[in-house]
């Protein structure tokens, strides 16, 4: 899914208690997410909205729309791959 390389994460919330995170991705187009995220003890991603700056990059809606939520898997493996979210801990960017 070309339109939803991931580009940037950062961490908006986090609750260690419960282990959820709440993470904003931005794509390579300039959109951007908010996705809502377990760590207990793996990642695992548990919620995507898409933040409505702008339209999305699949159906080109600029109102709310499911496209990121049917398309999670492709957004969840990006964020895992390379342990990017315990990087992203790591360096405490913070949105
Ligand atoms: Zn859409």
């Amino acid at each position: 899914m070309r339109n939803l390389a991931v580009k940037d994460v950062v961490l908006s919330d986090n609750n260690t208690t419960d282990h959820l995170y709440q993470f904003i991705v931005t794509f390579e187009n300039g959109s951007k997410a908010r996705a809502f995220v377990v760590k207990n003890p793996e990642w695992k991603l548990t919620g995507v909205s898409r933040l409505l700056q702008l339209p999305c990059p699949i159906c080109m809606k600029d109102y709310y729309c499911k496209c990121f939520e049917h398309h999670s898997d492709v957004i969840e493996s990006q964020l895992l791959e390379n342990g990017r979210l315990d990087q992203c801990l790591a360096e405490g960017n913070k949105a």
